[in-house]
């Protein structure tokens, strides 16, 4: 009989490989590494900014599908195990009793059929609200093909709901997940998420996607058109990119790895869409639908698009501010509440407001005159 332990090693060891939170350990080597929390227990960060410690665990290991780059695909040859909703639920409530863990993001594999695991997955969650009156955050994995009163609950219960549909289209995910419909069991269910947060059931946290990048061939410019139209249509709240790693022992195992600077590059383009006003159309790709890898996209546009530089920083809009390369959202809201008070004079005033004062000089007009770069920051001191 496999006691809590060796479960929770295993089924928390399977579900590394779902992004929950925007916080990403990436190693010396360009690996990531596993958290310093412990295998099953993750930093994340909160919707409000918080970073908090969250049980990351499976359900179940059991699945029916073979999706090519999954470790837990029913060709793979381990052993399986599943949670019972009280066992999982006692667990978490001991880790959280003894302040190990703050929040839970659950997901199983599909152990058979998914309206079966969905139900055990939100007995789980019941009990854990319910009996053992935990209020804090539950991020719940939605599985595919899931109805639509199984998804009702979830929205009920969890602070944050995901369904990962890892490919951007259906012929994409056709080509790593040949089980599971773009449209049908993925797309339809995320139209239902935002239905019923239209109808007021809206989580916390809201909904969130995944992204397998580079295990179907597919551009960086089929993700991130897929993305946008996301963020547009059903209020996407974030979505996260996970850079294709070989698994031994799976059909893709011999695929290459992509490497963690396209996926830095993917989340860069993700900031630029939510926090800096960009389109898709607006970006700047490769032939082949890539964006570069040598400079940040943003970077890439101001060197692609003269026509809007040099921009004055006295007088500039807050939109147009937020095109020149080193000043973000929050320096931008600096450079417009203090430039009321004074001018800005120089590249120091710029760095006094957290802009990359180095980045931005090129781009820019202080005092109505094309800034000097002093030496410290040419030589990036
Ligand atoms: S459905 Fe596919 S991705 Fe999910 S656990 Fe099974 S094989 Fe892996």
């Amino acid at each position: 009989m496999m006691d809590l332990f060796e479960k929770i090693e295993i089924l928390g060891q399977a579900a590394q490989y779902d992004i929950c939170g925007s916080y990403l350990c990436q190693g010396k080597a360009g690996h990531r590494q596993k958290s310093p929390l412990g295998r099953w227990i993750y930093p994340a960060v909160m919707p409000d900014g918080r970073e908090i410690r969250l049980l990351k665990v499976l359900m179940s290991n059991v699945c029916e599908n073979d999706c090519l780059y999954c470790c837990n695909s029913c060709t793979q040859d381990f052993r399986r195990v599943s949670f019972q909703p009280e066992e999982l639920a006692r667990l978490f409530f001991q880790l959280w009793h003894s302040r190990r863990v703050q929040g839970l993001f659950l997901s199983s594999a599909v152990a058979g059929n998914t309206e079966t695991v969905m139900t055990r997955m939100l007995e789980t969650v019941e009990i854990i609200r319910w009996r053992y009156r935990f209020r804090g955050y539950i991020h719940l994995k939605i599985l595919p093909g899931a109805s639509f009163s199984i998804i009702e609950q979830a929205v009920r219960l969890a602070d944050r709901v995901s369904l990962n549909l890892e490919a951007p289209n259906p012929q994409r995910l056709q080509k790593i997940a040949p089980q599971k419909q773009f449209d049908h069991d993925l797309l339809s269910r995320m139209k239902w998420i935002r239905k019923l947060a239209d109808q007021g059931w809206r989580t916390r946290g809201g909904q969130t996607t995944q992204f397998v990048v580079g295990a179907a061939g597919e551009s960086d410019k089929e993700i991130l058109t897929t993305a946008s139209s996301l963020y547009r249509d059903l209020g996407l709240r974030r979505a996260y990119f996970s850079a294709f790693q070989p698994v031994p022992g799976t059909p893709l195992e011999n695929h290459p790895p992509t490497s963690l600077i396209r996926e830095h590059r993917l989340y860069q383009t993700d900031f630029l869409f939510r926090q800096y006003g960009f389109s898709v159309d607006e970006l700047i790709f490769d032939s082949q639908g890539n964006l570069p890898l040598k400079a940040d996209p943003k970077l890439t546009w101001a060197l692609n698009h003269p026509e809007w530089f040099p921009i004055d920083v006295n007088t500039a809009s807050k939109e147009q501010l937020l095109r020149v390369p080193g000043i973000g959202p929050k320096s931008a809201r600096r450079i417009l509440k203090l430039r009321r008070q004074h001018r800005f004079r120089d590249l120091k005033d710029l760095s006094a407001v957290g802009a990359i004062a180095s980045r931005s000089a090129q781009f820019v007009l202080l005092n109505g005159k094309r800034p000097q770069m002093p030496k410290q920051l040419q030589f990036g001191l």
